[in-house]
């Protein structure tokens, strides 16, 4: 290898020469207006608001601002396309619309991977080898199922709910709306979407994908706005079903609003996953994991193993490597090959990461930070360690959704399950050791949708995905996700 590719630095670590993916081939507008009907039309009151790149402040485009007289648009189009065109199509022609969208993401996934970059800050890694391949698998996957529903549910006669009208956050932008969209299509139903304000240019894109594949006018509508926005789509009457990613907050507020209402809900909330590693574990299997789980995609993952669990008797061997692989993570540009870590969302997200650091020093956890440099522009985070929390302290408690890891030991079986599952989330969990039997017991003891064993933060369509506790309720992915759009 050339010394332009890489060199030791004077710490004796590797560097790498800078590796950016080319971005000269997307083709932005300066402003987008909402997708209603299969049009892209203005919104009411004209207001737009700027979308930015988080890792270079610039501002990427001007996104339309829907009002509740839009939503009122979007809705109804949605309840025209139901009633007139979609509920009445045959389910196998329905599947190849669905079809048709999981090969046209497949066919734009480098644009798309290079703008949820932009958009976002996740690395390019990530949204090359993960969002972007995901949403296309959701689309096929549920694809498959449209025209089987009657094998799905044998004897059961499932029937679509009408309007589902669903709001995803900033963390995965094209895959949440993948997996709202696809599975609500295949069973028959018309969707309005509405992605978060910081991240609205993949769903965007994902529009005039929808537009392109000729799916029937209005079965898929697409506003951008803010909060605001959200709870028109949620209150509104003529919406059968609601289905939310995002915060435990705004999911409770969402809960109250539609109680003695008949609409469907599923909630898909926070989440602060413990990570477990047993003595007899594959050390260095599972710092990867460790790092994999809260510092890739800069712990903007619900499911990120943010509380790390470690028996005591490898307790200083693997912090002692754990801190050694943190010091090899490359923090920066999203759009650089071998970036490890990119940008944090928004500055208010980097201001909350930044106010719990602080208040983990104060509750009196020792704070370790790789020594990497950071870029002075945009909203970046150093990879951060707190050894020796406390299960009282509120860096262990709450969800911090940054690349924050909170380190606590233990002794015995018991002791661990005690302190994973107290705690009002129960998202995921990872669990690393060598025996078959031990992963068992703690799968069953474990309140969490998902655990993993010996690896973490995997992801296919087939498999549910959801929340115990204030984490949520609902299942996303597979056979369990076709469930909240039907009725029987
Ligand atoms: P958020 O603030 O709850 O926002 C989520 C979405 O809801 C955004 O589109 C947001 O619009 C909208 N919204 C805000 N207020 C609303 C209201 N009153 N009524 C209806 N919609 C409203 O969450 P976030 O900060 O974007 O995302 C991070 C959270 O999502 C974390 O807690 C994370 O754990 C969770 N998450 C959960 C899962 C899961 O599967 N369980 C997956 C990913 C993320 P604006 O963008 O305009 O505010
Ligand atoms: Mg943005």
């Amino acid at each position: 290898m050339s010394k332009t590719e890489h060199t030791l630095d004077l710490m004796g670590n590797w560097t790498y020469a800078p590796a950016p993916e080319d971005s000269k081939h997307i083709k932005l507008n300066k402003k987008y207006d909402l997708f209603i009907g299969g049009k892209f039309v203005k919104p009411g009151k004209g207001k737009y608001f700027d979308t930015f790149s988080p890792s270079t402040e610039e501002k990427l485009a001007e996104v339309a601002e829907a009002e509740e007289k839009d939503v009122d648009l979007a809705v109804k189009a949605a309840r025209n396309a139901y009633e007139k065109v979609w509920k009445k199509m045959p389910a196998k022609e329905r599947a190849k619309y669905i079809f048709r969208i999981a090969r046209m993401i497949q066919e734009r996934s480098r644009e798309l991977a290079v703008i949820e970059s932009m958009d976002g800050g996740k690395p390019i890694r990530e949204s090359r080898d993960i969002d972007v391949p995901l949403a296309a698998n959701h689309f096929f996957y549920y694809a498959g199922w449209a025209d089987k529903l009657e094998y799905a549910f044998p004897g059961r006669n499932p029937t679509s709910l009408g309007v589902a009208g669903q709001i995803i956050p900033w963390n995965f932008p094209l895959l949440m709306a993948a997996w709202k969209i696809a599975p609500a299509l295949a069973t028959g139903n018309t969707v309005v979407l509405k992605p978060a304000e910081t991240t609205p240019l993949t769903a965007l894109k994902l529009a005039e994908i929808i537009q392109e594949s000729g799916l029937p006018d209005g079965v898929v509508n697409i506003i951008t706005g803010f909060g605001k926005t959200g709870a028109a789509i949620v209150n509104h009457p003529d919406v059968n079903k609601v289905a939310f990613t995002g915060s435990t907050d705004v999911g409770k507020l969402i809960q109250k609003s539609i109680a003695g209402t008949d609409k469907k809900i599923t909630l898909e909330l926070g989440g602060k996953a413990a990570n477990i590693v047993f003595e007899d574990a594959p050390i260095d299997q599972a710092v990867e994991g460790i790092v994999n789980g809260i510092f890739f995609n800069q712990g903007h993952v619900c499911c990120a193993g943010s509380r790390l669990f470690v028996q005591e008797g490898i307790a200083n061997e693997l912090i002692r490597k754990l801190k050694d692989r943190m010091e090899t993570l490359i923090v920066g540009n999203p759009l650089d090959k071998n970036t490890d870590v990119g940008a944090i969302n928004s500055k208010e997200q980097l201001d909350k990461i930044n106010h719990y650091i602080k208040l983990g020093v104060n509750e009196g956890a020792d704070l370790f930070q790789s020594s990497c440099a950071i870029p002075k522009k945009g909203y970046f985070c150093k990879p951060t360690l707190f050894l020796h929390a406390s299960q009282s302290h509120r860096i262990v408690q709450e969800e911090i959704f940054g690349p924050v890891l909170a380190v606590q030991t233990f002794r015995t079986i018991e002791e661990v399950i005690e302190k994973a599952n107290n705690i009002p989330y129960g998202l995921s969990a990872g669990v690393w050791t060598d025996k078959g039997s031990k992963i068992f017991n703690m799968t069953g003891k474990l309140r969490a949708g998902v655990v993993w064993a010996n690896t973490y933060n995997k992801f296919d369509p087939t498999s549910p995905f959801g929340g115990y506790k204030e984490s949520g309720f609902g299942r996303e992915g597979g056979l369990h996700g076709l469930m909240p759009y039907l009725k029987f």
